[in-house]
């Protein structure tokens, strides 16, 4: 490592700041001087505002008007390789530094001083009085050797007020300390063996300890069914990595997925790892970000930003369910965390692991081209083994307009209560039904702010917009023709489908597993606790139950619509929908008893349903990358969508036109430029959206061409721009 510059005092350096103001600004470095990637505090107006010392000042103004900078931060300093990775990101993505840097420091309180609690510990010598209660809090901290209390545990475990404690401590018998609030996270123990691993899991997770033991780059997917055992090996790869002395970061899609993972975790290293997602409180957010950086933090549990967490020494990024839409962050920088992951590993000799069931094409086809290694844990662990799939040819059936499970699938549902079995009926959509319609004028209830249907939420007792999440309460009349009672729901959603359920089994326990139906992550991971448990007949769920959760006595699992995703205009939408109906059919059978998949559908011809019930993985995958490679859309080449928002449709119209007209960089290029159109949905919380697409090869250097484009253009304040590289939503 090379000695970081170093700026002595007086001296004007560069700042970045997270500020939304697109350049660097100069200020005079304080008294001691200040070390290149230094976090600082400097004052921007009346404001002091977070910053890292960038580089020498670029000056060019009156100096005599320079502000210092008003101190160091006690954190560790920006490491040359986040730095690599900020610019690189930044210049991927098109988004300004600033906004990178609020991105890598989503960490509340960083300007504070380090903060102390007050501890306490055995004094010397007795209190001048001796009560029975002081008496009682010597002897607790005697019994207790060496441990410190804070004041509520000591009182607690003493059974004393805290004055008693806090007037003890003047005559010496009991000693007051400030102890730092953002202590290290226990060492885990990388030497610890992990279960007997079977030939298939040993022989991947000897290769994946050989890759991470090399402290080279390389990227590995690690493809088994479900259950096949991938957690289980990549906490091998987290072991080497750990006896390398290095750090590791494990990237989950979803906050669900951790309470079991979590426990898993410790029973496997003797300590949990550091967490960093929504629902983690914000002084353990400091504390993460503080710890990564002193490698007090040696393993880090989290969502996609945690790959901005400013790591000393990382040498294992895992990407749990690495094909999860999730992964792309839709707003502010827009990233994927499995594609930066690649990167930042390439940056700091890192190994990466990509884990999935079912990986993304674009993962498919880097393993086809030879850019990552493949690993594969053919069957599931120990006796259970894949479902077996049927389609269910909903066309016959005379299914009243209410109701949405065919005889056929009620059939099965009975004999898995017969046998004290669960099942899971899958319905990919939230709320009670999806449109609300008045059966006296055809009027359809639609949000006030968005070109999007109202959806009933009866749990709610409301109408809810799933664009912009406003709700309203349902009206009694119809809000076109005032027609009173003639407002009826039109197809399913969970809610509904639970409510067929209690009719048709009004014996069975149901539960109801959708995002927005639990106040907190604890109330889903408790329910979903209880499921596993075997307290449950029928779960009824959404997208939420297709990821990870271990229910060992599922063995029937029944898709209500497998149509659903096949629908729409999206360039993964096959994609997506085998993904997603193989993980579903994969939740049943994953303990000793064999499970089956039964697949509603109205087109068990469409090639997409026909290789999920085949079960013919590799023959999908081949077709799609075929019609892919022929259109020559990702990942056989490269898009942007262009999109621009504002309150007035016809100037957001006209800059998008204006910019249509000057597609010369884009031209130059050979890129092709689709639209201007309105988006799908066409207007969001009042803002009308319009949309333009580009494709280009594979190697085109899109970025470039992209910033040329866009910087010719004057841009009216009122139009928002953003740019979308590699989109994965076309809404
Ligand atoms: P995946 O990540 O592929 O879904 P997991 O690693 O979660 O698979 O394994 C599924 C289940 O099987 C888990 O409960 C896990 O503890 C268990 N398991 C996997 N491999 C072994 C093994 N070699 N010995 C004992 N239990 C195992
Ligand atoms: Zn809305």
């Amino acid at each position: 490592m090379d000695e970081a510059e170093h700026y002595s005092d007086g001296a004007l350096v560069a700042v970045l700041t997270a500020e939304p103001i697109d350049r660097l600004l100069d200020y005079r470095a304080p008294e001691g001087g200040v070390a290149r990637g230094a976090f600082v505090e400097v004052p921007l107006g009346p404001r002091k505002v977070l910053g890292c010392v960038w580089g020498p000042g670029a000056g060019g103004f009156d100096l005599k008007k320079a502000r210092s900078v008003s101190h160091v931060l006690d954190v560790a300093p920006m490491r040359d390789e986040m730095r690599q990775f900020l610019e690189k990101t930044a210049a991927y993505t098109l988004t300004p530094m600033t906004a990178m840097l609020r991105l890598a420091t989503r960490a509340p309180g960083l300007m504070n001083p380090p903060s102390m609690r007050k501890i306490y510990l055995r004094g010397t010598g007795r209190p001048p009085r001796e009560t029975e209660a002081r008496t009682r809090v010597i002897e607790t901290l005697e019994e207790y050797g060496g441990l410190s209390f804070t004041l509520k545990e000591l009182a607690e475990t003493a059974g004393v007020t805290p004055s008693v404690i806090k007037g003890m401590v003047p005559s010496g018998a009991v000693r007051e300390e400030d102890c730092p609030r953002d202590l290290p996270y226990p060492r885990l123990d990388a030497s610890a063996p992990g279960k007997e691993l079977t030939p298939a899991q040993t022989e991947a997770a000897v290769a994946l300890r050989k890759a991470v033991s090399a402290e080279a780059y390389s990227t590995t997917l690690l493809k088994g069914v479900t259950g096949s055992g991938k957690t289980e090996v990549y906490l091998e790869a987290v072991a080497a990595c750990l006896a390398k002395g290095r750090q590791a970061l494990v990237l989950l899609p979803e906050i669900a997925l951790t309470a079991e993972f979590l426990t898993r975790f410790e029973d496997r290293f003797g300590a949990r790892p550091a967490e960093w997602h929504s629902g983690v409180t914000m002084t353990e957010r400091r504390r993460v970000w503080k710890m990564v950086g002193i490698s007090g933090a040696q393993v880090v549990i989290g969502a996609r930003s945690a790959l901005f967490l400013p790591f000393q020494n990382l040498g294992l990024i895992v990407v749990d369910e690495e094909h999860d839409g999730s992964y792309k962050q839709e707003d502010g920088v827009l990233y994927n965390a499995r594609d930066m992951a690649v990167l930042r590993a390439s940056l700091c000799s890192a190994a990466v692991v990509l884990a999935s069931a079912t990986p993304s094409l674009e993962t498919w086809a880097n393993v086809e081209a030879g850019k990552y290694q493949r690993l594969d844990l053919e069957s599931r662990f120990g006796p259970a083994v894949m479902p077996d799939m049927h389609a269910l040819d909903m066309r016959g059936e005379k299914l009243p307009s209410t109701q949405f499970i065919s005889e056929a699938l009620a059939r099965s549902v009975r004999k898995r209560m017969e046998l004290g079995e669960q099942s899971l009926l899958f319905l990919n959509r939230r709320g009670f039904a999806p449109v609300t319609i008045c059966r006296a004028c055809g009027h359809q209830i639609a949000c006030d702010h968005c070109d999007a249907r109202m959806v009933e939420h009866r749990f709610l007792g409301r109408l809810m917009c799933h664009q912009c999440g406003e709700t309203k309460p349902m009206p009694t009349a119809c809000p076109s023709c005032q027609v009173e009672g003639r407002l009826a729901p039109v197809g399913p959603g969970v809610e509904r489908l639970a409510e067929e359920v209690a009719e048709r089994f009004p014996e069975a326990k149901c539960a109801v597993l959708s995002s927005d139906l639990f106040a907190s992550a604890r109330a889903l991971k408790d329910q979903i606790r209880q499921i596993a448990q075997g307290d449950t007949d029928i779960i009824i769920g959404t997208q939420l139950v297709a990821k990870g959760h271990n229910f060992p006595n599922l063995t029937l699992v029944g898709v209500i619509d497998a149509d659903l995703g096949l629908q729409g205009s999206d360039l993964r939408a096959a994609e997506h929908t085998f993904q997603l109906m193989r993980q579903v059919a994969g939740r049943a059978g994953r303990a000793a008893k064999k499970g089956v998949a039964l697949l509603q559908t109205y087109q068990p011809e469409h090639p997409v349903i026909r290789a999920i019930i085949a079960g013919d993985e590799e023959g999908f995958w081949r077709a799609e990358a075929a019609e892919r490679k022929m259109a020559g859309v990702p990942p056989y080449g490269r898009m942007a969508g262009i999109i621009l928002s504002g309150p007035d449709v016809a100037q957001v119209m006209d800059v998008a036109n204006h910019l249509a007209r000057m597609a010369g960089p884009l031209s130059r290029l050979g890129a092709q430029l689709y639209g201007p159109a309105p988006a799908p949905i066409a207007r969001v919380r009042g803002k009308h959206r319009v949309r333009l697409l580009i494709k280009a090869e594979k190697t085109a250097p899109l970025q470039a061409a992209i910033n040329a484009w866009v910087g010719q253009v004057k841009w009216p304040n009122s139009v928002r721009l953003q740019i979308d590289i590699d989109p994965q939503s076309f809404w």
